[in-house]
Formats: C-alpha cells, structure tokens, sequence
C-alpha cells in the first residue's frame, strides 16, 4: 500500500513538475492546409516534434505526388501501357490497400480515375459540359483491373497506354496516420493531425479532456454542425464545398463515379470514423460515389466504422452505431 501511495506520488510529482501543453503549426503541405498539434513540456520540444511529423508528411509527398515529375508515382503514370515500374515497398503496399478498397466498393473508390483530371477541372476553368465522346475515351482508361501489381518484382504496370493513378482521395489521410505513428514513436503523449478536416488523434489534451472535432455543416461551411469527442481514431469529411463546379445549374462534386467518368452530385458531405485516417478519407470518398443507401449499407458491414452523410438538401443520413445523441444539428438548405 506504501508503495502503491509513493508510486501515486512519484506519478503526480512528475506531472506537476512538467507540465504539459499543446504547441500548435498551421502550413501548407501536399497543397493542403495542415494543422499539426502536439502535447509538449515547452515550445522547442513542441517545436522538435512537429518539424519531425513536416519532414515525414514532406517525404510521403514526394512519393505519392502526381505533380512532381521526379516522383515514384509520376514514373509510375508516364510508363503507363510501357513497362512495369519498381516503387519502394511503401508505396507498393499504399496502391495494393487502394486496390483493397476498390474491391470492397465495386470500383467506386479507385485511383486510376486520375485518367479523368485533365476533362474535369475544379479550379473555374470549367465552363461547359465535356463532350461525352472525350469522356468516354477517358474513362476506358479508368479502371483498377488494369493495375498489374507484380509482389515479387515490386512492381506497378498501369496495362493501358493513358492510364494513370493519383492519391487525391487517400494521401492526405494516409500521411495523416504516418504523422501520428512517427510521433507516437517518439513518445509524443498526444496530439492530431488534421489535414484540411482528414484528421487522426491519439491521447488526450493536457486538461485531460478528449479531443473535439467538429463537423462542418456543408451547407454553409463556416458553421460545425456537430462535436465529437476522438479518442485515438480518426475523422475524415469529405465534401462538396471546397471545390466544385455547376454546370447547366447543376452541383457536381470533385470525386469522379470511376464507371461513368462524370461527377458524382447529390450528397453534400460525408464524414468517416474509422480506426485510421487512409480508410476513412478513402471511404468517405467512396460513399460520395456510391450515394446514401449503398454506402452507407456498405458501412455498416464494416465492424469500427461509422459515418454521417448529408445530401444537398440538408437531410442528415447515418450509419447504423453512430451514437445519435451527441449530435444537435439543424441545417439550413444552400
Ligand atoms: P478532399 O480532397 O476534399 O479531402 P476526397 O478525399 O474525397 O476529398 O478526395 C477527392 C479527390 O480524390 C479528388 O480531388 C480527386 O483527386 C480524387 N478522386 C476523385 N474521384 C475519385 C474516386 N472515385 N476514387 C479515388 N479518388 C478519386
Ligand atoms: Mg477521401
């Protein structure tokens, strides 16, 4: 009992002679807004820490980014109907779970769509409908079972000249949850990750309180429509309102249906819990393709997975174990 009693002691001694608070960096990173959040006894430990989780979200962007010529991925694409390309395992082991839940969403998810980014454009450049003939053509170049992974040799084969594959709807998520396994790895008590709302967290605040995230209400995004409490999990929105385009008075979101090659219209958002960022930004994605009953029928076969979609005209739709009473939402039409 003596023992027990010092060891208490020792336990508050040690806490109270570090305190503890949570240092905070706002950056742009994979051209998203990041915010990095640590538990820390100063700033420059705070600081330490969080350069640690930039020099790894940096290091996966130059593996996954289609933009950047010397990447794996750009190898990847422009040997696409050419040759095979050996990648590091790490990537290797991203694109097969891509393909993993391509499966498991019968291609609504797939990061071969990357063949329809030069058609549809999300920046305003956008004025008039493509030509269905030039969408067509790209979308027979969309397609996972064209992705020959070779384990053996390492290797990735785009089979269709044309192809190509991007981490859009997964690499914010991905790199969110290898922030958060770095600084964990190097005893970071707590923090979260959020990359542009994909977010992952782990401990609790130096008050002892759990983290809260916040649910944009997607109808009029300077409003959260509801907290949640995140205990070492993570969230994922995706939604409408970041970018978008309207064509003949109609909204079409950002994600691509991979079978049709045009936009997917009708939800507003979908927010994903699940154990790690990577899935729940891939299947938020997937459920904005697959629309409310078929998505969410699809969640809710997945044990640790949960989700809240909102379609355009402000109805709230959710899976089945969400746990209702911790939201008080009220949304107002666009
Ligand atoms: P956000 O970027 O807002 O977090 P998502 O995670 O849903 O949203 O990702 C959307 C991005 O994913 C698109 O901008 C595009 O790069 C890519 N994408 C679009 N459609 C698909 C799809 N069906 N499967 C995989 N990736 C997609
Ligand atoms: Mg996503």
């Amino acid at each position: 009992m003596v023992r027990f009693i010092s060891v208490l002691f020792l336990v508050a001694l040690s806490l109270s002679a570090f305190p503890q608070e949570t240092f905070v960096r706002t950056l742009k990173l994979m051209g998203s807004r990041y915010e990095i959040s640590v538990v820390a006894t100063n700033q420059e430990e705070g600081d330490r820490f969080i350069d640690q989780a930039v020099a790894e979200i940096s290091r996966i962007e130059k593996s996954i980014s289609s933009w950047d010529p010397d990447s794996q991925t750009s190898k990847i694409n422009r040997n696409a109907g050419i040759a095979p390309v050996k990648v590091d395992p790490e990537l290797f082991q991203l694109i097969e779970r891509a393909v993993q839940i391509s499966k498991i969403t019968d291609g609504a998810f797939d990061i071969s769509y990357a063949a329809m980014d030069r058609i549809w454009t999300f920046d305003g450049s956008l004025q008039t409908m493509p030509e269905e003939e030039t969408i067509r053509q790209s979308v027979a170049k969309v397609g996972y079972e064209n992705m020959v992974l070779d384990k053996a040799e390492q290797t990735v084969f785009l089979k269709l000249p044309g192809m190509k594959i991007g981490f859009g709807a997964i690499g914010k998520g991905y790199s969110a949850d290898r922030a958060k396994a770095l600084l964990k790895d190097k005893g970071v008590v707590a923090g979260m990750i959020n990359a542009s709302g994909d977010l992952n967290c782990w401990g609790e605040k130096p008050d002892g309180t759990p983290w809260m995230v916040g649910i944009t209400n997607p109808l009029n995004k300077n409003k959260v429509f509801a907290w949640f409490p995140i205990q070492n999990d993570a969230v994922v929105t995706s939604g409408d309102y970041e970018k978008f385009v309207v064509l003949n008075g109609k909204r079409y979101a950002h994600i691509i249906d991979p079978r049709t090659g045009y936009p997917s219209s009708g939800l507003a958002s979908v927010s994903m819990f699940a154990p790690s960022a990577e899935l729940a930004d891939a299947l938020a994605t997937s459920v904005f393709v697959m629309g409310i009953e078929a998505g969410i029928n699809l969640i809710d076969q997945l044990a640790g997975i949960e989700c809240i979609v909102v379609d355009d005209k402000g109805k709230v739709y959710y899976s089945k174990n969400i746990k209702r009473n911790e939201q008080k939402m009220e949304i107002a039409g666009r």
